[in-house]
């Protein structure tokens, strides 16, 4: 069938595609590691979504996790089944969303409440990563609708947790052989506005907790006490300089060419004004370029906390929340590369450029594996702000691309 047939019949879904973005985005989903109840509504939805939208066959992969409500974490694939299944075509979303933030910082909508407004699609998940699990599932209902016969088979991954760590998601998935070192992996969860970056290779990835414990005393007697927020604060900035003085090394392959440490989330420590804090908690993400082997790196972080544990007197903790080195293999010369560059080019008339981000996406586990996988989407990089919003007409046109790939 011509191409065109399925691009017109794509457009023609635009009202239905942005309505199930809002059914989703109305649906929480967010780890019990940030206060939630996991994806179990969601998923519901969705599966029942899946059957009647004509899928082949629709299958649950649980991961027991009793801190959430239901006592499962889900994950939900989605075959439609081509003229061959030598390989197949695996486009990876997630169900999972992060918490709202400050909800007075939300004006355009709430953030489980979405409101539609011109070509936008304002609520919590819509870009990340709700757009494109609707493109993903349009792009194959409108080839089925139209009784095309598209060349590989198609899976559409919905994954679990892939804010956390993907523990609870992709990670489980891999390990029960679902697929294959030939299968082509696209995972539509990073990008820009134009469309035109298609990501190969991420930084690795350290999450650190720091806890300072001194001594808790009156705000008037700091003589009796240790304050471990003065320390906290010092020990942060020290690290902070640190790394960025020993790590600055640059690679142009990937946006925002150097390392980056950034102090991110920080736990509330006394109630008063009055009180010297006995305790402080601070929290660093960093993204490494892969140059840097990250051993080395929490080895100068450990020799830098004993000084400072010599210094102060304090107890120091560090706790490591996440360690994801880099994986070696890149996707450059891969041959979904080229076929996703084609097909950009020939729905969108769009040249896209190669390279490497921050990540951490669900293609860094692929990569692990052996297994080639891209990171590509039409995005305007509103993921994990307030009133994060996805463009209607970026989903549409990002269907067209999933759609073209499934048939050539
Ligand atoms: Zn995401």
């Amino acid at each position: 069938m011509d191409k065109s047939v399925v691009f017109a019949h794509i457009d023609s879904l635009k009202q239905e595609m942005a309505q199930t973005l809002m059914s989703l985005i109305s649906i929480p989903a967010i780890a019990p590691d940030n206060g939630g109840d996991g994806e179990e509504r969601k998923a519901q939805w969705l599966i029942q979504f899946l059957e009647e939208s004509g899928f082949d066959k629709v299958k649950r992969y649980d991961v027991a996790d009793f801190r959430v409500s239901s006592g499962k974490r889900p994950n939900v694939i989605a075959y439609l089944y081509g003229a061959s299944d030598q390989r197949r075509l695996w486009i990876v979303t997630h169900l999972d969303v992060v918490p709202s933030g400050i909800e007075d910082t939300w004006t355009a909508a709430k953030p489980f409440c979405p409101v539609l407004s011109g070509d936008c699609v304002f609520g919590r998940g819509s870009e990340d990563n709700g757009q494109s699990l609707v493109a993903s599932i349009f792009a194959l209902k409108a080839l089925k609708q139209l009784g095309v016969r598209h060349r590989f088979t198609v899976g559409l991954v919905f994954v679990a947790d892939e804010e956390q760590g993907s523990q609870y998601g992709i990670q489980y998935l891999l390990g029960q052989s679902v697929f294959e070192s030939s299968d082509l992996i696209v995972v539509p969860d990073a990008g820009n506005e134009k469309g035109d970056f298609i990501e190969v290779a991420e930084k690795s990835i350290l999450w650190l907790k720091l806890r300072v414990v001194g001594r808790q005393a009156h705000g008037s007697r700091p003589d009796r006490g240790l304050n471990a927020h003065r320390i906290g604060m010092d020990v942060s900035l020290a690290l902070d300089e640190m790394l960025h003085e020993k790590y600055a090394g640059r690679d142009v392959l990937f946006d925002v060419p150097m390392s980056t440490f950034e102090p991110t989330k920080k736990e509330l420590n006394v109630d008063a004004v009055n009180v010297i804090p006995g305790e402080d908690i601070t929290y660093f993400d960093c993204r490494i370029l892969p140059m840097y082997e990250l051993d080395a790196v929490l080895g100068d972080i450990n020799n830098l906390l004993s000084y400072y544990r010599e210094k102060t007197g304090a107890k120091i903790e560090l706790e490591i929340l996440q360690k994801q080195t880099s994986p070696v293999l890149r996707a450059d010369n891969a041959e979904i590369v080229t076929r996703l560059r084609e097909a950009i080019k020939e729905a969108r008339g769009i040249d896209a450029t190669v390279g490497g981000i921050g990540g951490g996406s669900c293609a860094a586990f692929f990569r692990k594996q052996g297994i080639q996988a891209v990171v590509w989407s039409t995005i305007s990089e509103r993921a994990h702000q307030p009133n994060e919003y996805a463009k209607i007409s970026s989903m549409v046109a990002d269907a067209k691309v999933f759609a073209l790939l499934a048939m050539t």
